[in-house]
C-alpha cells in the first residue's frame, strides 16, 4: 500500500478558478494546504494558505512555486508547455504530461482517442483555407470547425452547415490550426468523471446528462436517461482512457449517445463541471477524489446514494441563490467572484431529487 502524504504537506495548483477554490477545500479537508499559482483574480486564494501570484512566464515564481509544493496538480488544461518544463522535476506533477499534451489539442487528442478504437466524429486537421475542400470531404457537411488549441465553453467554434459557408466560417477563427468535424447527431450528451489512483486503481461515477445553453453547461442530472448498458460501456472507455494515459486523477469525458452507441466528444484532464452533483449525490466528491488520487490515498467511494441535479448559475442567475437555497434538498455553492458579468459561472446548485434510483 502507498503511504499517503502526510499531514500539512502542500498540494499546489495551477489556476485559481472555482475548480482550484473547490480541490483547495478538499485538500484542506485531508489535512492538506493549498498553494495556488494564479496571474489573476484567484476566487480560490481566499481558502487557499497561499497565493504566487504571477505569470505563466514568469520562470522564477514558477520554480519557488514548485519548490514549495508536495505535488503539483492544476484545474485547466492550457497551461503552456514552457511552464511545464520550468516545473518538470520540482514535485511530482499529476495528472502527468501526456494527458495534458492530448487535451490540449484536439487533434492530438482525436488521433488518441481514434487509436484506442474509441467511436469520434469524423474529422480531418486545416491549416488553411486550403484544407477546406479535402477536409470536408472527409466529414461531410454540417461540420463543426473548432481551433485546435484554447476552445472552451463552445468558445474557437464555427458551424458549416453549407459547403458555401466554409470559408467565412474559418476565417471567425482568425488563422487558427483548426479540425474540421463531422456533426454527430446524438440524442443525449452524457459525461463520465473517473479517477485513477497512484496505485493504478480506477474508480467512475455514475454517467450525468448534460444541457447545455448557448455552448455553456447548464445542468447535469443524474442519472442519465440511458439503458444500463450504455452507463457500462461509458464507464469502460473511460477507464481505458484513464489507463491508457498512465493517468492519476480526475478526468471528465464528454460524450454523445447515438443511435449506434457513444461517441467521444472531448476528455478534460481535470475536475469537471459536470462531476458538481457528486458533491451532493456520493460519499467522497470528485474534488475529494481528486486530491486523494494524486496524494496517495485509497480512491474513495463513489457510489451514488441520491439522485442529483446541479444547475450552474450563470451572470445574473446568482442573484436566485438564497430563493433556491430556501427549496427543499438544495445545496448552495457560491465562488466568490467579486464581479458578475454574463456568461460568467458564479455559482452552482445540486438538488437532491431523491434516493439513487
Ligand atoms: P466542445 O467544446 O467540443 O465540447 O463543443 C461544445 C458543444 O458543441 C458540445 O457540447 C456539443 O453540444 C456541440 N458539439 C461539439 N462537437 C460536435 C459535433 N461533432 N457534433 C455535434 N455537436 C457537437
Amino acid at each position: 500500500m502507498i503511504e499517503p502524504l502526510p499531514s500539512g504537506s502542500v498540494v499546489g495548483i495551477l489556476g485559481g478558478g472555482q475548480l482550484g477554490r473547490m480541490l483547495a477545500v478538499a485538500a484542506s479537508r485531508l489535512g492538506y494546504r493549498a498553494h495556488i499559482f494564479e496571474p489573476g483574480a484567484a476566487p480560490a486564494a481566499d481558502v487557499a494558505h497561499a497565493w504566487t501570484r504571477a505569470g505563466y512566464d514568469d520562470a522564477d515564481a514558477l520554480r519557488t512555486f514548485a519548490a514549495s509544493c508536495d505535488v503539483v496538480t492544476y484545474e485547466f488544461e492550457n497551461i503552456p508547455a514552457a511552464s511545464l518544463d520550468l516545473l518538470a522535476g520540482a514535485a511530482p506533477f499529476h495528472p502527468n504530461r501526456r494527458a495534458l499534451e492530448v487535451s490540449q489539442d484536439r487533434l492530438t487528442e482525436k488521433d488518441f482517442l481514434a487509436g484506442l478504437g474509441l467511436a469520434v466524429a469524423p474529422y480531418a486537421a486545416i491549416e488553411g483555407p486550403g484544407d477546406l475542400e479535402a477536409a470536408l470531404a472527409e466529414t461531410g457537411v454540417p461540420a463543426i470547425l473548432k481551433t485546435r488549441r484554447f476552445g472552451y465553453d463552445g468558445k474557437g467554434q464555427a458551424r458549416v452547415t453549407a459547403r458555401e459557408e466554409a470559408e467565412a466560417a474559418l476565417a471567425t477563427l482568425e488563422g487558427a490550426p483548426a479540425i474540421a468535424e463531422g456533426f454527430v447527431t446524438f440524442s443525449k450528451e452524457i459525461s463520465v468523471i473517473a479517477a485513477r489512483g497512484l496505485d493504478g486503481s480506477v474508480a467512475a461515477y455514475d454517467p450525468g446528462e448534460n444541457v447545455h445553453v448557448d455552448g455553456i453547461l447548464s445542468t447535469t442530472t443524474v442519472p442519465a436517461a440511458i439503458p444500463a448498458a450504455l452507463r457500462t460501456d461509458a464507464v469502460l472507455l473511460a477507464s481505458r482512457i484513464l489507463t491508457a494515459l498512465d493517468y492519476v486523477g480526475v478526468m471528465g469525458v464528454e460524450l454523445f449517445v447515438t443511435r449506434t452507441g457513444l461517441v467521444v466528444n472531448e476528455i478534460a484532464p481535470r475536475v469537471h463541471n459536470s462531476g458538481h452533483w457528486t458533491q451532493a449525490g456520493c460519499a467522497v466528491d470528485q474534488f475529494e477524489q481528486h486530491v486523494r488520487a494524486i496524494t496517495g490515498w485509497p480512491l474513495g467511494d463513489g457510489t451514488r446514494h441520491a439522485d442529483v441535479v446541479m444547475e450552474n448559475l450563470i451572470g445574473a442567475d446568482v442573484a436566485r441563490a438564497p430563493a433556491l437555497a430556501a427549496e427543499r434538498g438544495v445545496q448552495v455553492h457560491l465562488y466568490g467572484k467579486a464581479e458578475t458579468r454574463p456568461g460568467r459561472k458564479m455559482g452552482h446548485v445540486n438538488r437532491v431529487t431523491g434516493p439513487a434510483r
